[in-house]
């Protein structure tokens, strides 16, 4: 198999883009079109300081590996859900990972910030984990992000998240959520632009990239992942992507074209939580004030 760029002996077959790539290639078709979704998007500014939240896994500590390629000043955000046998070990592929390559990583406990872990705060709240995962590491992303004075959040999402996040907006035909997934979301009073570079490349090119540039990351997934309704749609789009190659890339890419169809029910206004003075739609303290009240309630009682 030959590299359809230079000739050489080609480490990877991309279907989907009709290529094969020897792993020059494959790093030189990463970084650009990283960098096309950042001009494409409107993502970052080159003097601007970006937050690259970091769970140890390839499609974060790659993303953040690329934007220090690329020139920006991006630092790394891990939070620590205190998930039993998973968050040391993915704080630890972070921490290395930045201690070999002289990076900054910013460390957030939950357990600090709220009062329990992820797996406390489930018993609590008897919330699902991952609802709740959610809403703790929006908050504390943003959060972060918005105190240390970084202009933008990046998050690792590739296009197979994308891709299946948007089936599942469709088979719910959640106008709300379709008319917010963008690669970019502006920043908004205290909440801060939310991007995602990495939205038209696949797991494959990322598992591929992180193997040539010898980063090392953490294999295994989140133990609660397994259940997720998103592994489940990942598997569909897989099988469909398997018969017919560019089925993600076309449905994402088609996506954008309409997306401003989509028009969210309400335009949500937005006022500072009582609490602690971060942004909330709700009339009062905003979820995770709510949520770390409950758990010093539970806690107390
Ligand atoms: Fe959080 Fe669920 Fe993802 Fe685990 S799988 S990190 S609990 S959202
Ligand atoms: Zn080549
Ligand atoms: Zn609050």
């Amino acid at each position: 198999m030959k590299c359809s760029v230079c000739g050489r002996e080609a480490v990877i077959k991309l279907r989907h883009a009709g290529l094969r790539l020897c792993p020059e290639h494959l790093v030189a078709r990463v970084e650009k079109e990283v960098a096309g979704a950042i001009r494409r998007f409107r993502m970052l500014a080159p003097q601007e300081r970006v937050l690259v939240a970091v769970s140890g896994g390839k499609d974060s500590l790659a993303l953040w590996h690329i934007l220090v390629e690329l020139g920006y000043r991006a630092e790394g955000l891990y939070i620590d859900l205190g998930i039993a046998g998973y968050s040391a070990r993915s704080r630890e592929a972070s921490q290395v990972f930045a201690r070999e390559r002289g990076f900054t990583l910013h460390v957030v406990s939950l357990e600090k910030e709220l009062g329990a872990t992820l797996d406390g705060l489930t018993r609590l709240a008897r919330g699902k984990t991952c609802s709740l995962c959610g809403t703790v590491k929006r908050y504390l992303m943003n959060k972060f992000a918005w105190e240390g004075g970084y202009q933008a959040l990046a998050t690792g999402h590739n296009l197979d998240d994308e891709a299946a996040t948007l089936l599942g907006n469709v088979l719910r035909w959640d106008e709300g959520y379709l008319a917010r997934q963008y690669p970019a979301l502006p920043g908004e009073g205290k909440l801060v632009k939310k991007i995602k570079p990495l939205v038209f490349l696949s797991e494959r090119e990322m598992a591929a990239y992180c193997l040539i540039k010898g980063i090392r990351y953490l294999y295994e997934d989140c133990p609660h992942a397994q259940g997720a309704r998103s592994i489940a749609l990942k598997g569909v789009l897989n099988e469909l992507e398997d018969r017919y190659p560019a089925t993600k890339i076309s449905f994402l890419r088609g996506f954008l074209k309409v997306r401003d169809r989509f028009r969210p029910p309400e335009p949500v206004v937005l006022q500072d939580c009582p609490g602690c003075g971060m942004p909330t739609a709700a009339d009062g303290p905003c979820r995770f004030c709510r949520l770390k009240g409950r758990v010093s309630h539970g806690a107390a009682a």
